[in-house]
């Protein structure tokens, strides 16, 4: 067999004001030169997962280029017409092949194009024609409709929210794609609009860590190839926007669809119930300044780079300092400009620093603190799961009244403790722990802390829906509709 890889994605929050162009792919994750020793991170382990059946296998690869940017606004349309058919033209280039498989997140939208997954796998299925085999993994957080599933063979979204299982997802992926490649299943998939849309993390109390159960329980049995459920991603106004439940049955398209329903009304009758609690910041603020035997965790939600927002607000701090807290750690914020001024006066210096609020409408204002420089390093990471690291650009610790805060040079999330633990902050003795970010920390973090709050302050991507302006997504669609399915 002859298989053809490649990635290509970003998540888009049309409500953020700055674009994602050429540079954020360059800047982001950019891989030319083959998967293989690309360093480890949740971009780059399906395809090397890939790599490695198929060299188990002894199936020959051609790769392309794996690209993909922290999200922010609309990809500039040129940028994404560049890297789609730098890819088509290396699949052209390649030759014959039997299969594909990429990684697209399944949220990137671009300037002229509100699905650009379904505009480039169909560009991809009109070149290729009808017999190569595609496959695509799609993270939870994706726009999808039938227009993608009429072009694709296999699509497996993550199914964990946070998301650790993307290397897992893969491996399901490519052992449907080789089963098919062997003439032993017909995958066929069907697809169940929820009519909902919100965040629905699967390792929280209630009901996702079931259902997500039993999905899997399902998987493998009566023709039963894939259960997927897509969340949707919530911060985007486009036409295919809202939770959709997948079912790959094998060869069954009348069974697909009937599945697909069960466990789209299923998890339907949850969505409440599964969606994440957010508290009132003012209220996050005031339990703050209660001490406890642990640190309280904030999550700062609304202005988190995984979402697409800046991630250089200071809301948060100023409430922080305004309450007079000050044994408490807060980051990351992202101000490139702050952290090179840090890195030229140097370690234990103290100097009157201009943080955050510089980039664009959401960003709001910047805050002017007296700061004492604790901490430098260049190239920082943290770590992801137990052998990836997650670049963090170059790090500068200062502390402002003992609020000691993370500034770096790379918009990036909070993937685990390390974030603070690398760069000399000790996390234990601390009265808060601020964080720039929504969920993905939430099980890493829980055994630090006495209790996680995720607080609904000002951004580019807040949790109060009914106050975001959409023109665009399909109506009716839960919450902003109390019952689309007519099934309360
Ligand atoms: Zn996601």
């Amino acid at each position: 067999m002859r298989i053809f890889l490649a990635t290509l994605g970003t998540e888009t929050n049309t409500f953020a004001s700055f674009p994602t162009g050429f540079d954020d792919f360059k800047r982001g994750v950019w891989i030319e030169t083959g998967i293989a020793s690309a360093p480890a991170s949740p971009w780059s382990v399906p395809a090397q997962r890939w790599l490695q059946h198929a060299k188990a296998l002894d199936w020959e690869v051609v790769e392309s280029l794996y690209a993909f940017a922290e999200p922010a606004g609309p990809t500039v349309q040129s940028a994404y017409e560049t890297m789609r058919d730098r890819i088509l033209a290396d699949l052209a280039a390649a030759g014959p092949v039997d299969a594909v498989l990429m990684f697209l997140h399944g949220a990137m939208i671009a300037t002229g194009y509100d699905d650009c997954e379904a505009d480039f796998v169909t560009r991809m299925r009109q070149q290729v024609g009808p017999d190569v085999r595609i496959g695509l993994e799609l993270d939870l957080h994706a726009h999808i409709d039938q227009s993608l599933l009429d072009v694709t063979d296999l699509i497996v979204f993550y199914k964990a929210y946070p998301h650790i299982d993307y290397g897992e997802r893969a491996d399901d992926l490519f052992v449907l794609m080789q089963r098919t490649l062997a003439g032993e299943i017909e995958p066929t998939m069907a697809l169940y609009d929820c009519k909902v849309m919100g965040l629905f993390p699967t390792t929280r109390e209630g009901p996702m860590p079931g259902f997500v159960a039993d999905m899997f329980a399902a998987e493998g049995k009566d023709g039963v190839l894939s259960l997927s459920l897509n969340h949707g991603f919530p911060w985007a106004d486009v036409p295919n926007a809202g939770a959709k439940m997948l079912a790959v049955t094998d060869g069954d398209e009348a069974q697909a669809r009937r599945v697909a329903a069960e466990f789209g009304k299923r998890f339907y009758a949850v969505r409440a119930e599964a969606t994440l609690p957010f508290v009132p910041f003012s209220e996050a603020i005031t339990k703050a300044r209660q001490k406890g035997d642990k640190p309280l965790l904030l999550a700062d939600v609304s202005d988190q780079t995984g979402g697409g927002a800046p991630g250089d607000t200071t809301y948060m701090i100023k409430a922080l300092l305004d309450a007079g807290i000050t044994n408490a750690v807060y980051g990351p914020l992202w101000d490139p400009l702050a952290v090179g001024i840090c890195f030229q006066v140097g370690v234990g210096a103290t100097l009157n620093l201009r943080i955050g609020g510089k980039f664009e409408p959401h960003s709001g204002p910047p805050l002017d603190v007296r700061a004492e420089v604790l901490f430098l390093k260049r190239d920082a990471y943290q770590d992801q799961l137990t052998s990836e690291k997650v670049p963090m650009g170059d790090v500068a610790i200062i502390r402002v009244d003992g609020l000691e805060i993370l500034l770096n040079t790379r918009r990036v999330g909070v993937f685990s403790p390390t974030m603070f633990t690398h760069h000399g902050v000790t996390l234990a003795d601390k009265q808060v722990i601020g964080l720039k970010n929504l969920y993905k920390h939430r099980d890493v973090f829980a055994p630090l802390v006495r209790e996680q709050l995720f607080v609904a302050t000002p951004g580019a991507c807040p949790p109060t829906w009914l106050d975001l302006e959409f023109h665009r997504i399909p109506r009716p669609m839960w919450p902003l509709d109390p019952d689309p399915l007519g099934l309360d």
